[in-house]
Protein backbone atom coordinates (compact mmCIF):
# COMPACT_ATOMS: atom_id res chain seq x y z
CA UNK A 1 0.00 0.00 0.00
CA UNK A 2 0.82 3.56 -0.33
CA UNK A 3 1.75 5.33 3.46
CA UNK A 4 2.92 9.05 3.65
CA UNK A 5 5.31 8.18 6.16
CA UNK A 6 7.97 10.72 8.17
CA UNK A 7 11.36 9.48 7.08
CA UNK A 8 13.52 12.30 9.51
CA UNK A 9 13.28 15.24 10.61
CA UNK A 10 11.78 17.94 7.94
CA UNK A 11 11.23 14.73 5.31
CA UNK A 12 8.41 13.31 4.09
CA UNK A 13 7.78 10.84 1.60
CA UNK A 14 4.86 8.62 0.07
CA UNK A 15 6.36 5.18 0.26
CA UNK A 16 5.15 1.31 -0.22
CA UNK A 17 4.71 -0.22 2.87
CA UNK A 18 2.90 -3.66 3.70
CA UNK A 19 -0.67 -3.71 4.23
CA UNK A 20 -0.81 -3.84 8.26
CA UNK A 21 -1.68 -7.53 9.72
CA UNK A 22 -4.22 -8.08 11.99
CA UNK A 23 -4.95 -9.79 15.61
CA UNK A 24 -7.66 -11.03 16.72
CA UNK A 25 -8.94 -7.72 18.27
CA UNK A 26 -8.08 -5.56 15.38
CA UNK A 27 -9.87 -3.98 12.54
CA UNK A 28 -8.18 -3.49 9.19
CA UNK A 29 -9.84 0.04 8.12
CA UNK A 30 -9.61 1.23 4.66
CA UNK A 31 -8.92 4.79 5.18
CA UNK A 32 -11.17 7.04 3.29
CA UNK A 33 -9.75 10.59 4.50
CA UNK A 34 -7.21 11.58 7.01
CA UNK A 35 -6.95 14.94 8.55
CA UNK A 36 -3.84 17.17 8.46
CA UNK A 37 -3.03 18.96 12.22
CA UNK A 38 -0.71 21.28 13.02
CA UNK A 39 0.40 19.06 15.50
CA UNK A 40 1.48 17.15 12.27
CA UNK A 41 3.50 20.00 11.34
CA UNK A 42 5.31 20.68 14.78
CA UNK A 43 6.10 16.51 14.58
CA UNK A 44 7.62 16.79 10.92
CA UNK A 45 10.11 19.54 12.43
CA UNK A 46 10.64 18.05 15.81
CA UNK A 47 14.40 16.96 15.84
CA UNK A 48 13.39 14.84 18.63
CA UNK A 49 10.26 12.66 16.65
CA UNK A 50 11.86 9.09 17.53
CA UNK A 51 10.11 7.17 15.20
CA UNK A 52 11.03 7.15 11.99
CA UNK A 53 9.71 5.65 9.11
CA UNK A 54 6.17 6.05 11.00
CA UNK A 55 3.39 6.74 9.09
CA UNK A 56 1.36 10.25 9.64
CA UNK A 57 -1.91 10.79 10.38
CA UNK A 58 -4.15 10.83 13.61
CA UNK A 59 -7.54 12.07 12.45
CA UNK A 60 -8.83 9.00 9.91
CA UNK A 61 -11.91 7.72 9.10
CA UNK A 62 -12.86 4.63 6.53
CA UNK A 63 -14.71 1.31 6.29
CA UNK A 64 -13.79 -1.64 7.96
CA UNK A 65 -12.17 -3.77 5.28
CA UNK A 66 -11.05 -7.28 7.75
CA UNK A 67 -12.07 -8.04 11.28
CA UNK A 68 -10.15 -10.58 13.57
CA UNK A 69 -11.44 -13.18 14.64
CA UNK A 70 -12.73 -11.73 18.06
CA UNK A 71 -14.30 -8.77 16.89
CA UNK A 72 -17.84 -8.15 17.11
CA UNK A 73 -20.53 -5.25 16.74
CA UNK A 74 -19.11 -4.20 13.63
CA UNK A 75 -19.78 -4.94 9.85
CA UNK A 76 -17.39 -5.65 6.62
CA UNK A 77 -17.97 -1.98 4.83
CA UNK A 78 -18.98 -0.28 7.44
CA UNK A 79 -18.04 3.37 7.95
CA UNK A 80 -15.99 3.67 11.33
CA UNK A 81 -14.11 6.73 13.17
CA UNK A 82 -10.28 5.80 14.73
CA UNK A 83 -10.77 7.60 18.09
CA UNK A 84 -7.36 9.22 18.81
CA UNK A 85 -6.55 8.27 22.18
CA UNK A 86 -5.53 4.55 22.46
CA UNK A 87 -5.53 4.98 26.73
CA UNK A 88 -5.36 1.40 28.40
CA UNK A 89 -9.33 1.64 29.45
CA UNK A 90 -8.89 0.18 32.97
CA UNK A 91 -6.51 2.60 35.23
CA UNK A 92 -8.04 4.78 37.55
CA UNK A 93 -8.64 8.11 35.22
CA UNK A 94 -9.98 5.33 32.23
CA UNK A 95 -12.73 4.18 33.91
CA UNK A 96 -13.47 7.62 35.82
CA UNK A 97 -13.81 8.65 31.70
CA UNK A 98 -10.52 10.98 31.98
CA UNK A 99 -9.33 8.39 29.42
CA UNK A 100 -7.29 11.48 27.71
CA UNK A 101 -4.86 11.61 30.92
CA UNK A 102 -4.52 7.56 31.13
CA UNK A 103 -2.12 7.21 33.81
CA UNK A 104 -0.60 4.51 31.86
CA UNK A 105 0.38 7.03 29.00
CA UNK A 106 4.12 6.50 30.32
CA UNK A 107 4.38 9.62 32.49
CA UNK A 108 3.08 13.08 33.69
CA UNK A 109 3.31 14.71 30.81
CA UNK A 110 2.95 12.04 28.51
CA UNK A 111 0.37 11.77 25.70
CA UNK A 112 -1.75 7.72 25.47
CA UNK A 113 -0.33 6.45 22.26
CA UNK A 114 -2.52 8.11 19.25
CA UNK A 115 -2.23 6.69 16.07
CA UNK A 116 0.29 8.42 13.53
CA UNK A 117 1.99 9.74 16.94
CA UNK A 118 3.30 6.70 17.66
CA UNK A 119 1.82 3.60 15.77
CA UNK A 120 1.49 3.86 12.52
CA UNK A 121 -1.89 6.24 11.38
CA UNK A 122 -3.99 7.08 8.70
CA UNK A 123 -2.30 8.99 5.75
CA UNK A 124 -2.00 5.24 3.59
CA UNK A 125 -4.61 3.00 1.90
CA UNK A 126 -5.11 1.03 5.00
CA UNK A 127 -4.83 1.40 8.69
CA UNK A 128 -4.65 -1.21 12.01
CA UNK A 129 -6.87 -0.29 14.97
CA UNK A 130 -7.88 -2.26 18.05
CA UNK A 131 -11.82 -2.48 17.69
CA UNK A 132 -12.33 -0.93 20.94
CA UNK A 133 -11.23 2.27 19.39
CA UNK A 134 -13.20 2.06 16.94
CA UNK A 135 -16.96 4.67 16.34
CA UNK A 136 -18.97 3.56 14.20
CA UNK A 137 -19.70 6.90 11.99
CA UNK A 138 -23.24 5.74 10.32
CA UNK A 139 -24.08 7.86 7.88
CA UNK A 140 -21.56 10.52 7.99
CA UNK A 141 -19.05 10.42 4.81
CA UNK A 142 -15.39 8.75 5.96
CA UNK A 143 -14.16 11.07 3.11
CA UNK A 144 -14.42 14.51 5.09
CA UNK A 145 -15.29 13.26 9.08
CA UNK A 146 -11.86 12.05 9.98
CA UNK A 147 -11.25 15.28 11.44
CA UNK A 148 -13.57 14.88 14.20
CA UNK A 149 -11.20 12.77 16.09
CA UNK A 150 -9.38 15.80 16.90
CA UNK A 151 -10.14 18.95 15.34
CA UNK A 152 -13.43 18.13 16.71
CA UNK A 153 -12.71 16.32 19.65
CA UNK A 154 -10.39 18.51 21.39
CA UNK A 155 -12.53 21.73 21.14
CA UNK A 156 -15.57 19.80 22.44
CA UNK A 157 -13.18 18.24 25.46
CA UNK A 158 -11.88 22.16 25.99
CA UNK A 159 -15.54 23.50 25.99
CA UNK A 160 -16.68 20.82 28.37
CA UNK A 161 -14.36 21.48 30.91
CA UNK A 162 -15.41 25.20 30.41
CA UNK A 163 -19.48 24.77 30.98
CA UNK A 164 -19.75 26.22 33.85
CA UNK A 165 -19.06 29.46 32.46
CA UNK A 166 -20.40 29.18 29.15
CA UNK A 167 -23.97 30.45 30.50
CA UNK A 168 -26.48 32.08 28.43
CA UNK A 169 -25.33 35.59 27.19
CA UNK A 170 -21.69 35.19 28.09
CA UNK A 171 -19.03 36.40 26.59
CA UNK A 172 -16.59 33.45 24.28
CA UNK A 173 -13.53 34.37 22.83
CA UNK A 174 -11.86 31.88 20.20
CA UNK A 175 -8.85 32.45 19.25
CA UNK A 176 -7.08 30.99 16.09
CA UNK A 177 -10.33 29.84 13.66
CA UNK A 178 -8.00 26.88 12.07
CA UNK A 179 -8.80 23.47 11.72
CA UNK A 180 -9.62 23.20 16.17
CA UNK A 181 -10.92 26.14 15.79
CA UNK A 182 -13.61 26.46 13.60
CA UNK A 183 -14.76 23.53 14.90
CA UNK A 184 -15.14 24.71 18.48
CA UNK A 185 -16.83 27.97 16.94
CA UNK A 186 -19.49 25.52 15.87
CA UNK A 187 -19.90 23.60 18.73
CA UNK A 188 -20.00 26.47 20.48
CA UNK A 189 -22.78 27.99 18.59
CA UNK A 190 -24.66 24.74 18.88
CA UNK A 191 -24.38 24.09 22.70
CA UNK A 192 -24.11 27.75 23.99
CA UNK A 193 -26.24 30.66 23.99
CA UNK A 194 -23.31 32.65 24.29
CA UNK A 195 -21.25 35.85 22.25
CA UNK A 196 -18.54 34.52 20.11
CA UNK A 197 -15.99 36.37 19.38
CA UNK A 198 -13.43 35.33 16.67
CA UNK A 199 -9.97 36.08 16.37
CA UNK A 200 -7.51 35.07 13.80
CA UNK A 201 -4.50 37.09 12.24
CA UNK A 202 -5.96 36.32 9.20
CA UNK A 203 -8.90 37.57 7.32
CA UNK A 204 -9.71 35.01 5.42
CA UNK A 205 -9.94 33.02 8.48
CA UNK A 206 -12.28 35.51 9.69
CA UNK A 207 -14.48 35.04 6.80
CA UNK A 208 -14.59 31.18 7.54
CA UNK A 209 -15.45 32.25 11.51
CA UNK A 210 -17.97 34.58 10.10
CA UNK A 211 -19.75 32.04 8.47
CA UNK A 212 -19.60 29.27 10.81
CA UNK A 213 -21.62 31.86 13.59
CA UNK A 214 -19.35 34.28 14.89
CA UNK A 215 -21.27 37.19 16.45
CA UNK A 216 -18.14 39.67 16.29
CA UNK A 217 -14.69 38.70 14.46
CA UNK A 218 -11.63 40.67 15.50
CA UNK A 219 -8.00 41.13 13.08
CA UNK A 220 -5.49 39.66 15.95
CA UNK A 221 -3.25 42.95 16.32
CA UNK A 222 -2.00 45.61 18.97
CA UNK A 223 -5.48 46.78 19.42
CA UNK A 224 -7.16 43.45 19.90
CA UNK A 225 -7.36 42.93 23.40
CA UNK A 226 -8.86 46.64 23.86
CA UNK A 227 -11.53 45.57 21.43
CA UNK A 228 -12.45 42.89 23.66
CA UNK A 229 -12.26 44.59 26.76
CA UNK A 230 -14.39 47.71 25.17
CA UNK A 231 -16.75 45.25 24.22
CA UNK A 232 -17.17 43.70 27.09
CA UNK A 233 -17.68 47.16 29.15
CA UNK A 234 -13.89 46.39 30.11
CA UNK A 235 -14.19 43.16 32.05
CA UNK A 236 -13.06 40.72 29.57
CA UNK A 237 -14.76 37.16 28.19
CA UNK A 238 -15.84 34.73 30.82
CA UNK A 239 -14.00 32.06 28.88
CA UNK A 240 -11.16 32.01 26.38
CA UNK A 241 -10.20 29.54 24.15
CA UNK A 242 -6.42 29.75 22.83
CA UNK A 243 -6.23 27.14 19.70
CA UNK A 244 -2.83 29.01 19.02
CA UNK A 245 -0.44 29.03 21.66
CA UNK A 246 1.64 31.27 20.48
CA UNK A 247 3.38 34.24 22.72
CA UNK A 248 1.07 36.92 21.24
CA UNK A 249 -2.27 34.84 21.89
CA UNK A 250 -1.18 33.51 25.00
CA UNK A 251 -0.52 37.21 25.95
CA UNK A 252 -4.40 38.25 24.74
CA UNK A 253 -5.70 35.29 26.28
CA UNK A 254 -4.38 36.45 29.35
CA UNK A 255 -5.31 40.54 29.00
CA UNK A 256 -8.82 39.22 27.55
CA UNK A 257 -10.11 36.51 30.42
CA UNK A 258 -12.28 38.55 33.00
CA UNK A 259 -12.22 37.48 36.58
CA UNK A 260 -13.40 34.16 37.32
CA UNK A 261 -12.99 33.26 33.90
CA UNK A 262 -12.46 30.24 31.95
CA UNK A 263 -8.73 30.22 30.09
CA UNK A 264 -8.18 26.92 27.97
CA UNK A 265 -4.59 26.60 26.42
CA UNK A 266 -5.39 24.36 23.27
CA UNK A 267 -2.52 25.69 20.93
CA UNK A 268 0.82 24.42 21.08
CA UNK A 269 2.80 27.09 19.78
CA UNK A 270 5.67 27.17 22.32
CA UNK A 271 3.81 30.78 23.96
CA UNK A 272 3.94 30.80 28.33
CA UNK A 273 2.84 33.14 30.88
CA UNK A 274 3.88 33.61 34.19
CA UNK A 275 1.57 33.22 37.32
CA UNK A 276 2.49 35.58 39.94
CA UNK A 277 0.51 35.15 43.47
CA UNK A 278 0.65 39.13 44.24
CA UNK A 279 -2.22 41.19 42.36
CA UNK A 280 0.81 43.68 41.56
CA UNK A 281 2.50 41.64 39.05
CA UNK A 282 -0.11 38.78 38.24
CA UNK A 283 -0.88 38.39 34.42
CA UNK A 284 -4.64 37.21 34.90
CA UNK A 285 -7.22 38.59 37.18
CA UNK A 286 -9.19 36.84 40.23
CA UNK A 287 -10.64 33.45 39.96
CA UNK A 288 -9.04 32.79 36.61
CA UNK A 289 -8.77 28.68 36.09
CA UNK A 290 -6.41 27.95 33.90
CA UNK A 291 -6.44 24.72 31.72
CA UNK A 292 -3.80 22.78 29.34
CA UNK A 293 -6.41 20.93 27.46
CA UNK A 294 -5.38 17.93 26.00
CA UNK A 295 -7.29 16.06 23.31
CA UNK A 296 -10.71 14.55 24.75
CA UNK A 297 -12.32 11.63 26.11
CA UNK A 298 -14.55 8.93 24.39
CA UNK A 299 -17.64 10.66 25.89
CA UNK A 300 -16.48 13.83 24.21
CA UNK A 301 -15.91 12.18 21.14
CA UNK A 302 -19.69 10.43 20.91
CA UNK A 303 -20.63 13.81 22.00
CA UNK A 304 -18.70 15.38 18.45
CA UNK A 305 -20.72 12.80 16.04
CA UNK A 306 -23.53 13.07 17.64
CA UNK A 307 -23.58 16.50 16.75
CA UNK A 308 -22.39 16.15 13.30
CA UNK A 309 -24.95 13.67 12.62
CA UNK A 310 -27.85 16.04 13.28
CA UNK A 311 -25.94 18.45 10.78
CA UNK A 312 -24.94 21.00 13.53
CA UNK A 313 -21.14 20.72 12.96
CA UNK A 314 -19.78 20.22 10.10
CA UNK A 315 -15.80 19.75 8.68
CA UNK A 316 -14.98 22.41 6.15
CA UNK A 317 -12.51 20.25 4.25
CA UNK A 318 -9.98 21.19 1.24
CA UNK A 319 -8.77 17.44 -0.28
CA UNK A 320 -5.74 16.41 -1.73
CA UNK A 321 -3.75 13.47 -2.66
CA UNK A 322 -1.67 11.22 -0.99
CA UNK A 323 0.79 12.27 -3.08
CA UNK A 324 0.19 15.91 -2.45
CA UNK A 325 0.94 15.49 1.19
CA UNK A 326 3.64 17.68 0.91
CA UNK A 327 1.75 20.57 -0.92
CA UNK A 328 -0.80 19.71 1.99
CA UNK A 329 1.71 20.47 4.42
CA UNK A 330 2.97 23.18 2.72
CA UNK A 331 -0.37 24.93 2.44
CA UNK A 332 -0.96 24.37 6.12
CA UNK A 333 2.20 26.38 7.21
CA UNK A 334 1.03 28.77 4.70
CA UNK A 335 -2.13 29.52 6.65
CA UNK A 336 -4.39 29.04 3.70
CA UNK A 337 -6.17 26.02 4.20
CA UNK A 338 -9.50 26.59 4.64
CA UNK A 339 -10.83 24.43 7.88
CA UNK A 340 -8.95 21.35 7.60
CA UNK A 341 -6.85 19.48 4.83
CA UNK A 342 -7.90 16.20 4.04
CA UNK A 343 -5.60 13.40 2.30
CA UNK A 344 -7.54 11.04 0.35
CA UNK A 345 -5.81 7.95 -0.45
P1 LIG B 1 -4.35 25.53 12.02
O1 LIG B 1 -3.06 25.87 11.36
O2 LIG B 1 -5.40 24.85 11.25
O3 LIG B 1 -4.99 26.83 12.68
C1 LIG B 1 -4.26 27.80 13.35
C2 LIG B 1 -5.00 29.12 13.19
O4 LIG B 1 -4.35 30.10 14.00
C3 LIG B 1 -5.00 29.67 11.77
O5 LIG B 1 -6.30 30.08 11.40
C4 LIG B 1 -4.05 30.87 11.84
O6 LIG B 1 -4.38 31.90 10.92
C5 LIG B 1 -4.24 31.31 13.28
N1 LIG B 1 -3.11 32.06 13.84
C6 LIG B 1 -1.79 31.84 13.70
N2 LIG B 1 -1.08 32.76 14.37
C7 LIG B 1 -1.98 33.58 14.96
C8 LIG B 1 -1.87 34.73 15.80
N3 LIG B 1 -0.67 35.22 16.16
N4 LIG B 1 -3.00 35.33 16.21
C9 LIG B 1 -4.21 34.85 15.85
N5 LIG B 1 -4.38 33.77 15.05
C10 LIG B 1 -3.28 33.15 14.61
O7 LIG B 1 -3.94 24.64 13.31
P2 LIG B 1 -4.83 23.55 14.09
O8 LIG B 1 -4.65 22.23 13.44
O9 LIG B 1 -6.16 24.09 14.37
O10 LIG B 1 -3.98 23.43 15.47
C11 LIG B 1 -3.87 24.55 16.32
C12 LIG B 1 -2.90 24.26 17.45
O11 LIG B 1 -3.47 23.29 18.33
C13 LIG B 1 -1.56 23.67 17.02
O12 LIG B 1 -0.53 24.21 17.84
C14 LIG B 1 -1.73 22.20 17.31
O13 LIG B 1 -0.50 21.54 17.49
C15 LIG B 1 -2.53 22.25 18.57
N6 LIG B 1 -3.30 21.06 18.94
C16 LIG B 1 -3.41 20.78 20.25
C17 LIG B 1 -4.15 19.70 20.67
C18 LIG B 1 -4.29 19.41 22.14
O14 LIG B 1 -4.80 18.35 22.48
N7 LIG B 1 -3.89 20.30 23.03
C19 LIG B 1 -4.80 18.89 19.74
C20 LIG B 1 -4.69 19.21 18.39
C21 LIG B 1 -3.95 20.31 18.00
ZN1 LIG C 1 -3.89 16.90 16.12
ZN1 LIG D 1 -5.77 4.11 31.36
Amino acid sequence: MRALQLVSAGVLEVRDAPVPEIGPDEVLVKVAGAGLCHSDVHVLHSPEWPIPGMTLGHESAGYVSKMGNDVTGLAEGEAVLVYLVWACGVCRPCIEGRDNVCVNAGGRDAMPPCPGLGPDGGMAEFIKVKARYLEPLGDLDPVTAGPLADAGLTPMHAINGARHRLTPGATVAVIGVGGLGHMGLQILKATTGCRIIAIDSSEQKLEIAREHGADEIFLSNSDTAAQVLALTDGYGADAVFDFVGVQPTVDLATQIIAPDGALRFVGLGGGSFTYAADSLTSTIPWGVDVRRSYGGTRSDQRQVIELAKLGKISVETKQYSLEDGKQAFADLEAGIVPGRAILVP
